[in-house]
């Protein structure tokens, strides 16, 4: 009998012939031709692939949370886990900012760059960073269900889990109808997972038939500095900590891993990438599901390495092209604000530029220098997501072993 292809060479077939066939159709194809290409076909394909997974994402999150936070069973364990995934997630977004800020001073990416300032652009309203803390406890959490406010959700997730442990028998018959719930969200991500190969072909080319990479040539050298940063992160940053910290080894990860890489690469939304994600830790990486339910919507949410570092080196970038001198103290400043704006950057399309006008205003560089950039935000987004969702799996895999919960077994099969 012939064995079928597994889903995820399907999904890296997909990747690469949808990069080729982008290229191709933006370099011979009329830009007529080329608009009714995606409005009729990649489009519709791209579209139902990203609404299917995005329909899966809250009351997933909501369910697998709350049966996370129930099966942990004890408080304790519930803020030590805690503890340890949010300073693996605030330390290694600083050391992402920082090797940022060591390659943008070393490229000076922005040097001897005259651009015209482009007049249209306005600047989005900055949130005041305090606000993004406190409005993380939802009034209405029904509210912020609907809104899709991941941090309000799992912060009531957890809420609710805890009191069922805190209750004990009685709340038991809950317990049970929202893990049969859960159960039958991760089947409907296996059913819409079927046509990931046609979703990320068609997103892909999408984004190089209307863009073609020439958009990143007068930009060449920033984009190359994040692009150079954001694979050191990966390679070098997650690798040693899988090794060191983790004590596993990093190869087998990313071989496991690639497949929720390609879905966050072809979305550029970490909240689109948290079914994946989460399947993926618990039934390849050996991550249990009450620790992963827990780290997993909460990294896709405040863990955005990549974007921190896109924000860092932006900051250089914007301040190199304006003239402005950038003392130590400043720097120091971009590293401290980056890695708040990270941390209050939704973990959807181009949010990562919105919260960049924070950084910007913090040192005082002009928020106008947005715009600049705002060119090839699109690919970089991309790329910076890939990063963004794999630190939230090393993470988690990491504070699994130092619970002596992750199945070093599944792991390295
Ligand atoms: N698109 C990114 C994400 O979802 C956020 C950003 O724009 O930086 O992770």
């Amino acid at each position: 009998m012939k064995k079928k292809m597994p889903l995820a060479n399907k999904v890296f077939i997909a990747l690469i012939t949808g990069i080729v066939f982008g290229l191709i159709a933006h370099g011979i194809f009329s830009a007529q031709f080329n608009d009714l290409l995606v409005k009729w076909i990649l489009n519709p394909v791209g579209n139902v692939f990203l609404r299917g997974i995005k329909m899966i994402v809250v009351p997933l999150v909501l369910c697998s949370l709350i049966c996370g936070a129930a099966s942990i069973g004890d408080i304790k364990k519930l803020s030590r886990v805690g503890g340890k995934i949010l300073s693996y997630y605030v330390v290694t977004t600083a050391l992402a900012v920082t090797i940022a800020l060591i390659f943008a001073n070393l490229f000076n990416p922005g040097a001897g760059l005259n651009i015209p300032l482009p007049t249209e652009y306005k600047a989005a309203e900055i949130p005041f960073i305090m606000d993004v803390f406190t409005n993380m406890i939802p009034t209405n959490p029904i509210e912020s269900l609907v809104k899709g406010d991941m941090l309000q959700i799992i912060i009531f997730a957890i809420l609710f889990g805890i009191s069922i442990t805190l209750i004990g028998e009685p709340a038991k018959p809950l317990l049970n109808v929202i893990s049969q719930a859960n159960e039958i969200m991760i089947k409907i991500i296996g059913i819409v997972m079927l046509v990931a190969p046609f979703g990320v072909f068609a997103l892909i080319s999408k984004v190089l038939i209307t863009q073609g990479l020439d958009v990143l040539l007068p930009l060449l050298k920033y984009t190359f500095t994040i692009l150079l940063v954001l694979l050191i992160q990966v390679l070098l940053v997650y690798g040693s900590a899988l090794k060191i910290l983790g004590k596993v080894n990093p190869i087998k990860f990313y071989k496991k891993f690639w497949t929720v890489m390609v879905v966050a690469f072809s979305t550029s939304s970490s909240n689109a990438t948290i079914p994946v994600n989460l399947d993926t830790c618990q039934k390849k990486l050996g991550v249990p599901e009450s620790i992963s339910s827990f780290t997993i919507p909460l990294g896709a949410t405040v863990n955005m390495d990549g974007t921190a570092i896109m924000q860092g080196v932006a900051a250089i970038f914007i301040a190199q092209v304006f003239g402005v001198d950038l003392n130590l103290t400043q720097q120091l400043l971009i590293i401290l604000t980056a890695t708040l704006a990270s941390i209050g950057t939704a973990g959807v399309p181009g949010a990562g530029i919105v919260m960049l006008a924070m950084v910007l205003q913090q040192i005082g560089i002009p928020l106008e220098g947005i715009a600049i950039v705002l060119s090839v935000d699109r690919i970089i987004d991309m790329c910076r997501t890939v990063v963004n969702i794999t630190g939230d799996a090393v993470g988690t895999v990491i504070v699994s072993n130092s619970e002596k919960e992750l199945d070093v077994e599944l792991y390295n099969s």
